[in-house]
């Protein structure tokens, strides 16, 4: 690591929670698909904030609306009325064909949201008896890091050390339609899952399962919530990963690049008489719907409104899926499985490579920014602006680290 770099990384260790291990890698500058190091070194990004920057480092479009609003009011908190709020509700809703919007920042606040609307929502809709709320979700799940939801996450390390945890979740297999089924009760008032599972390695489900979820959530009276934070808003070739299949969701829940990178938002999408259980006083957040965060939401909106990031998104999806088979297919290659939709794939690498970490750190040598997931996994989700030319270059550095010569 050279020397300005390490004398940051160490600065920053000494100084911080050491909740996360970054790759050593200082990020001065970016644009677009890449990222300057305080070095003047360059990286393709292919984690890409987490989708949360779907379209790109600084785009344009996004810095313009930000700008124009820093110039005119950022916060007002909700005791006020703001001249941005209403169109952003309104655009929101009808991205997602629902009446009604819910904004928070982050997408562990807008889960927790959910969550709450769909307990209050069983009380006082479906009439189950107060207390006894439960909801089913899917082993392997990330929702994010609150104590409510790390309680029923799946993932020791998530978990460990942050209990009592709230009762009230009932775990089944991810992709496994009958368990689903045989886990809603009477006391079930919602199904929390990720279309595809994103932090668990980009596992996508068989074929039907959102379906066969919609169809057993409508047939018992519950709601089917869908955690579309990393797989929405353009990722997978569609607006939603639940298109796919034709899947309508009682509640969307946002995150991410619903942001632009630019700032946290996140929302909760859904139709009246779902969020209409809210009355003043009985949820809230300091930030959530802020004009700067309306602004920049506004304008991601106003972009997935083309769909030209989502034709990107299926487009370059075929490229990178299609190279990644090339790879796999190698003779002596590492990959071991491939997994994804549009643009966002998982990859087993070989353990004998020494995990997705020692992968990662051998892709930034070579140029190219990934993040491991579980072990020997590791995560492609370049923003939907990269160029065909510079996916392939990804493709190429993939292939000197994966692939003998
Ligand atoms: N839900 C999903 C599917 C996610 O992938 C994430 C973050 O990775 C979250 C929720 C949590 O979002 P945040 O980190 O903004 O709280």
């Amino acid at each position: 690591v050279p020397p300005v770099s390490r004398k940051l990384i160490r600065a920053a260790d000494a100084h911080s929670a050491h909740n996360y291990s970054p790759l050593p890698v200082v990020v001065a500058g970016a644009e677009g698909a890449w990222v300057t190091d305080v070095e003047g070194r360059r990286y393709l990004d292919l984690l890409a904030g987490y989708s949360a920057l779907n379209f790109g480092h600084r785009n344009p479009r996004l810095i313009a609306a930000a700008t124009e609003q820093l110039g005119r009011v950022t916060l007002t908190s909700r005791a006020f009325h703001h001249d941005r709020f209403a169109a952003f509700c309104e655009q929101l809703a009808d991205l997602c064909g629902k009446d009604a919007v819910l904004p928070m920042n982050t997408g562990a606040e807008a889960v927790e949201t959910a969550i709450k609307t769909a307990r209050k929502w069983g009380y006082e809709v479906r009439g189950v008896p107060d207390g006894r709320a439960r909801i089913v979700v899917a082993a392997g799940n990330f929702h994010g890091r609150t104590t409510t939801i790390v309680g029923f996450s799946t993932d020791p390390e998530a978990r460990e050390h942050y209990g009592p945890f709230a009762p009230g979740f009932d775990i089944v297999p991810f992709g496994d339609a009958a368990a689903l089924a045989a886990a809603v009760t009477g006391d079930t008032v919602a199904v929390l899952l990720e279309p595809i599972q994103g932090e668990a390695g980009v596992l996508v489900p068989p074929d039907g399962y959102l379906r066969e979820a919609r169809r057993i959530t409508a047939e018992r009276g519950v709601l089917l919530v869908l955690d579309e934070i990393q797989s929405g808003l353009g990722r997978t070739g569609r607006t939603f990963a639940c298109e796919h299949e034709s899947v309508v969701p009682d509640v969307y829940v946002l995150g991410k690049a619903l942001g632009g990178g630019v700032v946290p938002v996140s929302a909760v999408v859904a139709d009246r008489d779902v969020l209409g259980v809210y009355s003043p006083g009985t949820h809230g957040s300091t930030f959530g719907g802020n004009p700067l965060a309306c602004a920049v939401a506004l304008e991601v909106i106003a972009m997935l409104r083309t769909g030209e990031y989502q034709r990107q998104a299926a487009l370059l999806g075929e490229r990178l899926h299609a190279g990644l088979a090339a790879l796999a297919a190698a003779p002596g290659s590492a990959v071991r499985a491939v997994r994804g939709r549009g643009l966002w794939a998982g990859i087993d690498v070989d353990p004998r490579l020494g995990g997705g970490r020692r992968v990662a750190e051998r892709l930034m040598g070579e140029g190219v920014l990934v993040k491991e997931t579980h072990g020997s996994t590791i995560r492609v989700a370049p923003p939907l602006t990269i160029s065909a030319e510079d996916l392939d270059l990804a493709l190429e550095a993939l292939a000197r680290v994966l692939v003998p010569p």
